[in-house]
């Protein structure tokens, strides 16, 4: 049984998610104590409850502890099965950290898979909508694995309603992935989005990116999104070279001036750019799990967050995979892994 210190490094909702999604694709059952150590609330919320749930209903697994609010959970998985799965959060919750937790086990499944996730879809703290359909799933598809993702509903914290459909046909074994060198740049474009809001807000926000990054007029657009259940606002920069495309986020909140969202989300994109980089600080710590249950591969990025140091240290407790990481100029790091 591999036991887990849950308020090591990051001390969130990610130890977990990655620690059950190694279960699965393992086979190796876990102990995790000190849920969410680190964060306000700790234990399990309504979104990491249902995180277990997933994967136990895609792993066959026993597993005790599994309610909210709880601080240790044990999970012992049997199998590892495509098929047609449905999941409701019933809050606000990301539906992209479901996702999260057994999209890359059901990528290495033996048959393919549907899945249909409820909660928020447009989560601060989360992998959004756009950057999962623009940057993430493209390179697991580099990979092998085929999968695509439709919003079915957007959700906005805290009304939630959002809804999500994703279809997985999954590799026998992930391929190598290099990406050292992001290429030339292909496109770039920004959108604001405003649901049951005034429509100016996302205007003003198109027009801060563009004067931030000192881009076109025609490069950034505003829209009205409908079908959400509650107001709701995001700022994506989408950044496209030849070999990656990176996604930057901002969510709109009370209290907040909507040109200081446009202001953040607009500043992250441009420090990814003059980086050099090839992947951002989210994508690359959520390249780390495909690239060590695989045929590894290697990146550059900008320094790594406590997230993905956080990761490393829970993949090193699954797989005999070398992890390496080297500071390369102007805080640039090259993540190597292999197996
Ligand atoms: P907790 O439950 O502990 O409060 P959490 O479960 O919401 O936190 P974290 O442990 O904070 O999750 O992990 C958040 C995940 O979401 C990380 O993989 C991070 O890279 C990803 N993420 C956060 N913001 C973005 C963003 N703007 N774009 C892409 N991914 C993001």
């Amino acid at each position: 049984m591999i036991e887990i210190d849950g308020a090591e490094g990051e001390g969130g909702g990610q130890v977990l998610r990655t620690a059950l999604a190694l279960s699965l694709i393992e086979r190796k059952p876990f102990r995790i104590a000190n849920i969410r150590a680190k964060r306000q609330k700790p234990g399990l919320l309504r979104q990491h409850l249902t995180a277990v749930q997933a994967a136990a209903a895609i792993g066959d697994a026993a597993v005790e502890g599994a309610a909210v609010g709880s601080q240790t959970l044990t999970f012992v998985p049997q199998a590892l099965r495509g098929g047609d799965y449905a999941f409701a959060i019933g809050t606000a919750g990301s539906t992209m950290l479901v996702l999260q937790t057994i999209l890359v086990p059901l990528a290495l499944a033996s048959s393919a898979s549907t899945v249909e996730i409820e909660g928020g879809t447009h989560n601060p703290s989360a992998p959004p909508f756009d950057f999962v359909e623009h940057a993430y799933l493209p390179l697991l598809r580099r990979m092998g694995a085929e999968a695509s993702i439709e919003l079915v509903r957007p959700g906005f914290f805290p009304a939630g309603g959002g809804k999500i459909c994703v279809a997985i046909r999954p590799a026998k074994r992930f391929g190598r992935l290099e990406l050292e060198q992001r290429g030339e740049l292909v496109s770039r474009r920004a959108r604001a989005v405003v649901a049951n809001l005034p429509y100016t807000i996302a205007q003003r926000e198109a027009r801060v990116v563009a004067e931030t990054l000192g881009w076109n007029e025609n490069e950034v657009e505003a829209h009205t999104i409908n079908g959400s259940l509650g107001p709701g606002n995001a700022v994506s920069v989408f950044v496209a070279f030849e070999q990656v495309t990176d996604v930057f986020t901002g969510f709109g909140a009370k209290g907040i001036s909507a040109e200081k969202v446009a202001h953040d989300a607009a500043i992250e994109a441009k420090r990814y750019i003059n980086s050099g980089a090839a992947v951002g600080e989210h994508l690359a710590d959520q390249l780390l799990l495909p690239l060590a249950v695989g045929d590894g591969g290697s990146f550059t990025t900008t320094p790594l967050s406590t997230h993905a140091t956080t990761n490393i240290e829970v993949i090193r407790k699954f797989v005999d995979v070398a992890i390496e990481t080297t500071a390369i100029a102007n805080g640039v790091v090259r993540v190597s892994v292999s197996s």
